[in-house]
């Protein structure tokens, strides 16, 4: 176990962090924007913000991560990926977010162009994996920089042992957190960690936590992205897709179990894909036993 497991779950001194996408539609922006203020309530360490591979969503990341550095109390992280791009293109855009207030990026490759299962084809002139975009950002300037694990191993890899030899690069170039793919067992996660610690990686492996909105969507990007969704999953919330109420109660309830455990096997930072909407976040941050900090006891 490396020594993982504690006795207690207890909430104080654990960290959070929240996960936002760029939102395409005047619609999708409020939604987004209701989501940030609503969940800095949990005062999260930072948020972050994606970013399309190819550099297709460069300018409603950047609007957003500018409007967190400067309209709120937040600290932004940008997500940043190289695929399809000249090294000079991608720090032309480190520069952009340097300037709206960004010191911490989350450094990605980022999907093949021709989409996930084709081969990735590095630009001739660009950033070939993670793990030279690390030490390209670190070249350019003193930022924090977090990167990707894969509990459940990347789609690409040959193998677990090959995840982790890239995750080592990236630590030994400069990344000083990586946040996990999603995962829905904890055993896979704690079986990947012991594996990390034991290549000597001491960085957080800060477990990435989706509640489930929508079943269906989760299974199909699951299969994409290598995770795996385990049949206790589907069946709490695969007959219950269509009633909104119980599946959110159901979802809540799965994911606040996760969170616990975790927090037993001695985890003490979270990530959580947001979908940019709170309401679910914050039932499985209350019913895992965080407290608001914007509302009295
Ligand atoms: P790397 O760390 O470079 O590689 C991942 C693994 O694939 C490595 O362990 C390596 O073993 C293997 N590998 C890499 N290249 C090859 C190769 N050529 N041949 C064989 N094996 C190879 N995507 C976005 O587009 N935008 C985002 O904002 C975004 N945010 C993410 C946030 C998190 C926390 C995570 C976990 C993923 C995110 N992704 C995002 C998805 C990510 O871009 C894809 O998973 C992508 O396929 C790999 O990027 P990476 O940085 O993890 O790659």
């Amino acid at each position: 176990m490396s020594g993982i497991i504690k006795a207690n779950a207890d909430t104080s001194g654990l960290t959070l962090s929240f996960e936002f996408f760029p939102p395409k539609t005047p619609e999708m922006e409020s939604q987004l924007w209701e989501a940030v203020d609503d969940l800095a309530g949990w005062a999260p360490s930072f948020v972050s913000v994606t970013y399309g591979a190819g550099g297709s969503t460069k300018a409603p990341t950047l609007c957003a991560v500018s409007r967190i550095a400067s309209q709120t109390t937040l600290t932004p992280a940008a997500h940043l990926t190289c695929v399809g791009a000249a090294c000079e293109e991608v720090d032309a855009v480190v520069a952009e977010f340097a300037a709206a207030g960004v010191k911490h990026f989350v450094a990605l490759r980022g999907d093949p162009a021709g989409g996930i299962g084709t081969a990735y084809v590095p630009h001739p002139n660009g950033y070939a994996n993670g793990a030279e975009l690390v030490a390209g950002l670190k070249r350019l300037g003193d930022y924090e920089i977090s990167v990707s694990a894969y509990p459940e191993k990347h789609p690409e890899s040959a193998d677990v042992d090959a995840d982790i030899d890239m995750l080592k690069r990236k630590v030994d170039n400069g990344a000083t957190r990586a946040l996990t793919q999603f995962f829905f067992d904890n055993d896979h996660y704690e079986r990947y960690l012991e594996r990390v610690r034991a290549a000597g990686i001491d960085i957080p492996i800060v477990p990435g936590i989706l509640p489930v909105h929508n079943l269906a969507q989760v299974r199909k990007f699951a299969g994409m992205a290598g995770a795996s969704v385990p049949d206790f999953v589907v069946a709490r919330l695969g007959t219950i897709d269509d009633d909104s109420e119980r599946r959110f109660v159901a979802a809540a309830a799965l994911a606040a179990e996760q969170v616990q455990d975790l927090i037993r096997r001695g985890v003490t930072e979270f990530h959580f894909y947001t979908m940019n909407r709170s309401a679910l976040v914050s039932e499985v941050l209350r019913r895992s036993g965080f407290r608001r900090t914007d509302v009295a006891a």
